[in-house]
């Protein structure tokens, strides 16, 4: 009998996940009932917004529940249909969990192809991660053509993207980045103008020198000191886009506003946050966009994957470590 492999929120990190945090069971497969689907799960998206799924605190989701599985999006197969929207044999993307099997009605799936592109790809730049970079940049950013785009997180899933369309877009675009080769290859392979490595430049000085008309639009996936280096060099009527502080992910005890933030004032800026689920109506349009860039050569992704869903702490633990290139998805389906 075929068995589901299910990861389950045990306890809620104070700080950095561990062994405790998850357990791994080993359950029946879930039958359906009318008007649901069995999906089998073959990727896992791992994304930074899963650590903060896991506090009980206020957002934008409620908290995954303590015994609950792990929450995730996933790309898998139909394998069992009493929908009549989902037939077996279609592939489909939905928020499926940090397991091998789900049952669902489908509400909030959608059908994906895998002839048109491949399916880890449904969680990268085609899904969550893309719609993010397309949106958070395009529509709170609002870069204009000759204008100086910086973004930081720029070597991870989403700022690859952001830098991607603001260079499409006609920008000067400058990434920040944990080491050389991350960005060797933003300057080389993904078309940037400059790159910082925040780990070892001087930051005010890297970010004066690579931005000397100053910044019209910074991007956010990072949060702490980068957000204060980049209001410093805000121009008049710059845009930030907060999307994002895995900075402080694992340490909220040791977040700090922003010292600089005056520089809105003087300059008449503007700091917006913004959730990519707003604008689940325009994802069709967005993709449709970002695969005829792909297909043109304008776009380029990349994802990592690692296999096994025991795997699943080191792997997560690689969003945070800098152990990873661009997108990071886990292999759950055991062939
Ligand atoms: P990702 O692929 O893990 O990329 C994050 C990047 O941040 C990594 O490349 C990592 O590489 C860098 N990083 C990690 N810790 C850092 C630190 N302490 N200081 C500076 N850089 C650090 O994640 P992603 O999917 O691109 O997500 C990026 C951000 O977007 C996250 O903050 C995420 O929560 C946010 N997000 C927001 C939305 C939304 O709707 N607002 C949706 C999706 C994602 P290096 O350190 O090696 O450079």
């Amino acid at each position: 009998m075929t068995i589901n492999k299910q990861l389950k929120l045990a306890e809620r990190p104070g700080g950095t996940p561990n062994e405790s945090t998850w357990t791994l069971e080993q359950n029946d497969m879930p039958s359906i009932e009318d008007d649901e689907i069995l999906v089998k799960i073959h990727y896992v998206s791992l994304d930074p917004a899963m650590r903060g799924w896991m506090d009980d605190t206020k957002s934008y989701l409620p908290p995954v529940g303590i015994g609950d599985v792990m929450r995730a999006l996933v790309v898998g197969e139909v394998t069992e249909s009493k929908h009549d929207n989902f037939a077996v044999g279609t592939y489909v993307q939905g928020v499926g969990g940090v397991q091998q099997y789900v049952a669902t009605d489908g509400k909030g799936w959608h059908e994906v192809d895998p002839s048109l592109a491949p399916l880890p790809m449904y969680l990268g730049v085609l899904g969550m991660t893309g719609m993010t970079a397309y949106f958070g940049l395009l529509d709170i950013g609002q870069p204009k053509a000759g204008e100086t785009v910086l973004v930081s997180g720029a070597a991870g899933a989403v700022g690859a993207v952001v830098g991607q369309i603001a260079k499409i877009k006609g920008c000067r675009v400058v990434g920040i980045a944990g080491s050389e080769e991350k960005c060797q290859r933003l300057t080389g392979e993904l078309g940037f103008d400059a790159a910082i490595n925040y780990k070892t430049d001087n930051l005010y000085k890297a970010v004066r020198e690579h931005c000397p008309k100053g910044v019209d639009v910074y991007f956010d996936n990072v949060g702490g000191e980068i957000l204060d280096v980049a209001l410093a060099n805000l121009n008049f009527k710059g845009r930030i886009a907060i999307c994002g502080a895995i900075a402080s992910y694992n340490d909220r005890a040791s977040i700090q506003g922003p010292k600089n933030y005056l520089s809105l004032l003087i300059n008449r800026g503007r700091m917006e946050g913004f959730i990519v689920l707003d604008y689940a109506k325009k994802y069709q349009e967005a993709a449709t966009q970002m695969a005829q860039w792909m297909m043109a050569g304008q776009l380029k992704e990349e994802h990592q994957i690692e296999e096994g869903i025991e795997n699943f702490l080191p792997t997560f633990m690689k969003l945070f470590n800098g152990e990873k290139k661009g997108k990071l998805i886990l292999k759950v389906a055991e062939d």
